[in-house]
């Protein structure tokens, strides 16, 4: 699929390598399922002590600003002192979310972590999971999932709730089945992020160093033998979201450190209520978002709570700042004089996301998001999680190196 999309007309993320929304902190790699696609190898019981788990943290602190702390894994919940984890993330004055499979996650848990100051929860839930009881569902009948865990969030409540789904070349015509899934339950659910498929094909043609030593691949845990089809982008994801949703438009995004027009993360921030979308809010409203936060706060803005994405009304008196902001309001006053009941309903802000993972280029360098916001800590340094592997095996970055037939 062809794009459309020029980064001139998008706000360009101001997130860099000290100072960005997110940080990402692994206290487990211990996981209670093998996603197809998983960065990490599953270790049994390779949960971080609380003093490791503080170290991390205070690396973070001391080399990089950031409004949330992504805690993944391996899947955080199995870690047996997530609770006291969120809660060290809180007190520095962060928010923690909770990237997991959702399968370890009960009430009881919930109530804990809600305690403890969780303020986010990023559930991964799709087709390529092997989740027990779930085999063969297709992306639409996980709808039912993601809902059940929308669902208990929203009866705690103050919790933001997203959705990550990792799009493959066979589920890509899915997406905008999620997309319409999350229209309906826009009230309760404020960001679905679909992330393509990448795995470090070992290709033929090159050879991979580390230092001046050629190394194996294969026990990285996303070396694969075998490419897949041709790599899906982010912007693939925007034009199949667009067969449903004809005017979807992102907002801002970041760029690939080996290609300015490669769209690595690609956000979109619609307005709307369960039975209508107003429409696309504008670079302008996201840059002012950004950067008052900043000046606020010190720091960009990751997660908006809940109830702000709830107060899109009010959003709507920075339309003269924002073209789409003020297309969204033109759309929603022309609505409620032919119908004044919409004037009583809540108008709700979400986000959708399309990330686009390392790319594979022809002279062996790898597009990484310039900016990345899902850096973490290894050995006392801020590395790439996508990569950690890399260093976990052979205690540096990989090269592809073309071996021009010699
Ligand atoms: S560079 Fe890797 S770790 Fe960073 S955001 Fe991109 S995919 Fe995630």
């Amino acid at each position: 699929m062809g794009s459309t999309l020029s980064p001139n007309d998008l706000y360009r993320l101001p997130w860099t390598l000290p100072d960005n929304a997110i940080s990402w902190l692994e206290p487990t790699s211990m996981c209670n399922l093998y996603c197809d696609g998983c960065y990490r190898k599953n270790e049994s019981n390779a949960h971080k002590s609380l003093e490791v788990v503080r170290q991390e943290l205070d690396t973070f602190n001391r080399l990089r600003k950031t409004d949330g702390v992504s805690i993944a894994g391996g899947d955080p919940l199995v870690h047996p002192q997530i609770e006291k984890i969120v809660e060290m993330v809180a007190s520095d004055g962060q928010k923690p979310i909770i990237n997991t499979n959702g399968l370890a996650l009960t009430m009881e848990k919930l109530k804990a972590l809600k305690n403890a100051g969780v303020a986010g929860f990023t559930f991964h839930i799709d087709s390529g999971q092997n989740r027990p009881h779930m085999k063969g569902k297709t992306e639409f009948e996980l709808n039912d999932l993601r809902l059940h865990y929308a669902e208990m969030l929203a009866e705690v409540g103050g919790i933001s709730c997203a959705f990550n789904a990792t799009v493959y070349d066979h589920t890509l015509r899915d997406v905008p089945l999620i997309v319409e899934w999350g229209q309906k339950h826009i009230d309760i659910v404020n960001i679905l992020v679909f992330i393509a498929y990448r795995a470090a094909p070992v290709h033929h043609g090159y050879n991979y160093y580390v230092g001046g030593k050629q190394i194996d691949m294969t026990p990285i845990a996303y070396a694969v033998e075998k490419e897949r089809k041709a790599p899906i982008m982010s912007t693939d994801i925007v034009e199949m979201i667009r067969t449903k949703y004809p005017d979807f438009m992102p907002s801002a995004y970041l760029n690939s450190t080996e290609r300015p027009d490669h769209f690595k993360w690609l956000l979109t921030l619609r307005m709307g209520t369960k039975d209508r979308i107003y429409g696309y809010v504008g670079p302008k409203f996201m840059e002012i978002g950004q950067t008052l936060h900043h000046l606020m706060h010190g720091s960009y803005l990751a997660y908006t709570l809940p109830k702000t994405l709830h107060q899109g009304r009010r959003m709507l008196l920075g339309s003269p700042l924002d073209r789409g902001l003020a297309r969204i309001a033109s759309a929603y006053l022309h609505h409620a004089l032919r119908s004044p009941l919409v004037l009583f309903k809540k108008l709700h802000l979400q986000t959708v996301m399309a990330i686009q993972p390392a790319d594979f280029m022809e002279n062996g360098a790898l597009g990484m998001c310039d900016g990345c916001p899902d850096i973490t800590v290894y050995d006392n340094k801020l590395v790439w999680s996508c990569r950690m592997e890399e260093l976990i095996n052979f205690g540096d970055w990989v090269r592809a190196v073309p071996d021009n037939g010699q």
